[in-house]
């Protein structure tokens, strides 16, 4: 390997390098008290989160209210959660734990009269390379969303006017691993019915919005790229509520496009021009 052919593998390396970890929204405390355990969770975001309590492990003992057990914790609070404790105290007895989260609330239901906003410039037109139960990534949680055919670099409107409450923007690298997961540059906005509306492969430091603002739909939120679980440029859109910390519940919204009075459902391979 020559001399310069080495030294793009290191700028590469380096590049990897500076990618940041993952950062959990929530956090865990326990405390011991009066022979049990009592978990809470505090939630670092300034939006609801859901989380659920699961035993790993668990022998002789019970959780109060009972483990599984799924609240939603208010932005910038910590919730009570639950209360483990031994159901023998003559007996032997241990536990281990972990807690799972989603954005949004368990009270968050969609409204299906509103209709969607194309997330790109007016008179401009865009296919849908991944529709609604897309077998590439589009089951499960994800059924109902889209993949629009996005040019790395091109302006991302807002689908629906909410508040935005979370902001991903630090990650330079997507592929189609799962290490990419949760390594994505992603903007979720919250809309009056609770729904989050999530826009996700921004490109490094790609994003127009901060945690907290308010924005109209048609607003620039960023420029697109392939950050994440992607094995190319696009924007990935989805609009969803959470069952609990687990699961979520996506929602087959519906557009306003150019040449049509009605509302459109969006077809895989289609290609539609906003008014
Ligand atoms: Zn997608």
């Amino acid at each position: 390997m020559s001399f310069k052919r080495w030294l793009v593998a290191a700028l590469l390396v380096a590049v990897a390098w500076a990618d940041p970890e993952p950062v959990d929204p929530v956090t865990y405390r326990q405390v011991e008290r009066n022979g049990g355990t009592d978990i809470y969770i505090f939630n670092r975001l300034g939006c609801d989160m859901t989380v659920t309590i699961e035993f790993t492990e668990n022998q002789n003992v019970r959780g109060t209210p009972p483990i599984p057990c799924s609240k939603t914790v208010p932005g910038h609070q910590e919730v009570f959660m639950t209360r483990v404790t031994s159901i023998d105290p003559r007996q032997a007895w241990k536990f281990r734990y972990s807690y799972f989260w989603n954005y949004g609330s368990l009270e968050a239901h969609h409204d299906d009269s509103v209709v969607y906003s194309l997330p790109y410039a007016s008179g401009s037109s865009m296919s849908i390379i991944q529709g609604f139960h897309g077998q590439f990534s589009h089951t499960g949680d994800d059924e109902y969303a889209l993949d629009f055919s996005f040019a790395s670099g091109t302006p991302v409107l807002a689908a629906r006017e909410g508040v935005v409450v979370s902001v991903e923007e630090r990650y330079s690298q997507g592929g189609a691993t799962p290490y990419f997961r949760t390594r994505v540059n992603a903007v979720r906005i919250r809309h009056s019915d609770g729904t989050i509306g999530e826009y996700d492969h921004f490109r490094l430091n790609g994003v127009e919005v901060e945690e907290g603002q308010t924005v109209r739909r048609g607003d620039l939120i960023g420029y697109s790229g392939s950050t994440g679980f992607s094995s190319g440029p696009h924007l990935h859109f989805c609009v969803y509520s959470t069952y609990d910390g687990h699961r979520r519940h996506s929602y087959p919204i519906r557009f306003q496009v150019a040449g049509s009075p009605a509302p459109v459902e969006l077809q895989q391979g289609g290609r539609y021009a906003a008014p």
